[in-house]
């Protein structure tokens, strides 16, 4: 599950991204999570954390997190995959 923020620091909640989708679906616009990501500049990686979780040899759980190398921690929206 990822938490987008908002720029005072603030989590976006799932029903606030749900309501948005909504919204612009009725308004016949993009509503992708990824363009939810995208209008906002949140970093699509690491969902706006700055940060991701590092797995070490294919673990199915997290060793630690490191710098999102996506958006290298600025939480904005970058078109890297
Ligand atoms: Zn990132």
């Amino acid at each position: 599950m990822v938490h987008p923020m908002r720029e005072n620091g603030q989590f976006l909640s799932l029903n606030e991204i749900r309501e948005w989708r909504k919204q612009q679906m009725i308004a016949g616009q993009p509503n992708d999570l990824l363009d939810y990501y995208r209008i906002h500049d949140i970093c699509m990686r690491c969902g706006g954390l700055g940060t991701v979780f590092t797995y070490l040899g294919g673990a199915s759980k997290p060793s630690g997190t490191t710098i999102c190398p996506s958006c290298q921690g600025t939480c904005h929206w970058t078109e890297t995959k």
